[in-house]
């Protein structure tokens, strides 16, 4: 692969097919000189198209086009957007396909009407049936547009942001594709020089995650998602002094400026005065709204970090680099941020996609054991609902992942990211299917706030709560005693409580009442059917009561 495929962006399509408007954001986003080969045609001769179609006609035209083509796509670091004809000519086809990338911008033929019908720049269409002409010219430049194209891009979306968001992701897998150790889904056999880029698609709001082992000092990587100059890093008292200069340096060494933010460290600390201390820092430097917030941490900074870049100037750009099993498996996507009230836990919040999640796995080398158990519980947690053969891989892989083997870590993470991100695709705002993503959480939050926050991390309440959400999904008849069993014995490997704390019978059942996510009816439990599905339902109060009885450590 040439240097020059990653360097130039070549954009075809019919007339009208947005190329130059879509060139020049993707141009700014990207860094390069945006060139318009018409305008570059009439530039050279000093008239105008309509007007050397009428005076040399449409052949003369096209070898300007040609001349054209060639000159400039033996620039570097340029987004073209061609004519609509340039193609036509095998020459100009074999430039761009040499010289870049080439997207081509598929548009219907009614959008076309739609957008140029009252432009008369188009010498092509001023025939009496301009929507004949037009179905004329697709049926004989389809086939020239998709020889010459990498990627291909249908405009029927709802804005242009969302198809640039789509073009952008879309380079980078193809950056990615033509890197040696890059992939772009997850596979057991990586390496732990392997880098994965996934996507969480969601139109405009898409972004890439990328994991992979020292992602921190690629100093490029973090400033391509920063569009101003200004950054802040939010981070905490223990994680700063470990990764905060690495990250600051890198930024700084791409022209960025960058103001660090420190914030207490802890749960407790997930509150309106850090969120003020946020604010507090983006006002006195003056942050505009051009501004980019980075969370450094675990999920605690990454769900105040990413609220706080919800609600600064009603919205600002931000980046997850989350340095926790739990926050890169987990929170770190489906863009859930938020603070805790002190009448509950993550009461206050917004939905809010980050630009970017950048998983550097070496991160995890300084982690706690307790903690890393706690993400493993998330990571046990993706692979029950949705995916046994992952849960299997999971069993066998035990031993490695407590061993903090890096290339097991990461396709633990990057799997887990996937299906995260799989099922927030589909409901992006919990409007049902997301729930599943909280097996084992009715138990889990009972025992955390039944013992008072802090004293299991919820990784371990949860790891316990997906224990009990097996043993009543066995009671029900829905999952056969083996898989319970292996559960429970998975959890207990990745070093996670599995027998429930006794906070009495009448104090569960209250506490797992107030986790009941339809108001009125009776409380919904994700269960497991079998091993690798789940199943959302209620449950008979005589199995839910032999459920506890099983599970809770009476002394
Ligand atoms: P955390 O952020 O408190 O991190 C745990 C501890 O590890 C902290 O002391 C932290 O400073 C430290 N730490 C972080 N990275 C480290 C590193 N690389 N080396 C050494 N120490 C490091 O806890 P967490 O488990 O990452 O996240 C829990 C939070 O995430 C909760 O507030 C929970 O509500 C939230 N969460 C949010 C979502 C979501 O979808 N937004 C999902 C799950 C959990
Ligand atoms: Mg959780």
């Amino acid at each position: 692969m040439s240097d020059s495929y990653k360097n130039n962006i070549f954009v075809v399509g019919l007339m009208g097919s947005g190329k130059t408007t879509i060139g020049r954001i993707l141009a700014r986003k990207l860094g390069k000189t945006f060139i318009d080969s018409d305008h570059e045609i009439e530039r050279r001769t000093g008239a105008t198209i309509p007007w050397i179609f009428e005076i040399e006609g449409e052949q003369s035209f096209r070898r300007r086009e040609a001349d054209v083509i060639r000159d400039l796509t033996g620039q570097e670091g340029i987004v073209l957007a061609t004519g609509g004809g340039a193609i036509l000519n095998a020459e100009s086809r074999a430039y761009l396909k040499q010289r870049g990338t080439v997207v081509y911008l598929r548009a219907s033929v009614g959008s076309i009407m739609a957008r140029t019908a009252h432009d008369k720049n188009r010498p092509l269409l001023q025939t009496a049936d301009p929507r004949r002409r037009l179905e004329e010219l697709t049926e004989q430049r389809e086939p020239f547009y998709q020889e010459v194209a990498d990627v291909v891009i249908d405009t029927g979306r709802p804005n242009v942001q969302s198809m640039v968001q789509t073009i952008l992701m879309q380079l980078a897998r193809l950056e990615c594709q033509a890197a040696p150790d890059c992939m772009t889904q997850a596979e057991p056999s990586m390496t732990p020089a392997s880098n994965i880029l996934l996507s969480v698609d969601l139109g405009e709001r898409s972004y890439p995650i990328v994991i992979g082992a020292g992602l921190l000092d690629d100093a490029e990587l973090l400033a391509r998602h920063v569009d101003g100059r200004k950054v802040a890093i939010v981070s905490n008292t223990t994680v700063a002094p470990l990764y905060m200069e690495r990250v600051r340096r890198g930024l700084q060494s791409c022209g960025k400026e960058v103001i660090e933010i420190v914030l207490p460290d802890g749960e407790e600390h997930k509150n309106w005065s850090s969120l003020m201390l946020i604010f507090d820092a983006l006002l006195a430097h003056q942050c505009d709204r051009k501004t980019t917030l980075v969370a450094l941490g675990g999920g605690v900074i990454g769900d105040m970090t990413g609220y706080a870049a919800a609600s600064y100037m009603r919205g600002v750009g931000f980046i997850q680099i989350p340095t926790t099993l739990l926050a890169q498996v987990d929170s770190s996507v489906g863009g859930k941020t938020g603070i805790n009230h002190p009448l509950g836990k993550n009461m206050i919040g917004a939905f809010y996609q980050p630009r970017a999640v950048i998983a550097d796995t070496d991160t995890l080398d300084t982690l706690p054991a307790r903690e890393l158990s706690a993400g493993l519980a998330e990571v046990i947690k993706h692979g029950a609902i949705t995916d046994a053969a992952f849960f299997d891989w999971i069993e066998a892989n035990m031993p490695k992942l407590m061993a903090r083997d890096k290339a097991s870590l990461a396709y633990a993470v990057a799997r887990s990211c996937e299906i995260k991100a799989d099922v927030v695709r589909q409901d992006e705002r919990e409007g049902g299917l997301r729930a599943i993503l909280n097996f084992g959480h009715t138990f889990g939050h009972a025992i955390e706030a039944g013992l008072g926050y802090g004293h299991w991390l919820h990784g371990e309440a949860v790891g316990c709560g997906m224990v009990m959400a097996a043993d009543l999904s066995r009671r029900l008849g829905l999952l056969d005693a083996g898989a319970a069993a292996r559960l429970r014995a998975l959890v207990a490997a990745a070093k996670l409580p599995v027998a429930a704390p006794d906070l009495g019978v009448p104090r569960w059942l209250e506490l797992m009442e107030v986790d009941k996510k339809n108001e009125g009816g009776a409380i919904k439990f994700i269960l497991l059917k079998p091993l690798g599905s789940p199943s959302i339902t209620t449950a008979p109060q005589e199995q839910l009561l032999a459920t506890l009885a099983a599970c809770v450590e009476t002394a």
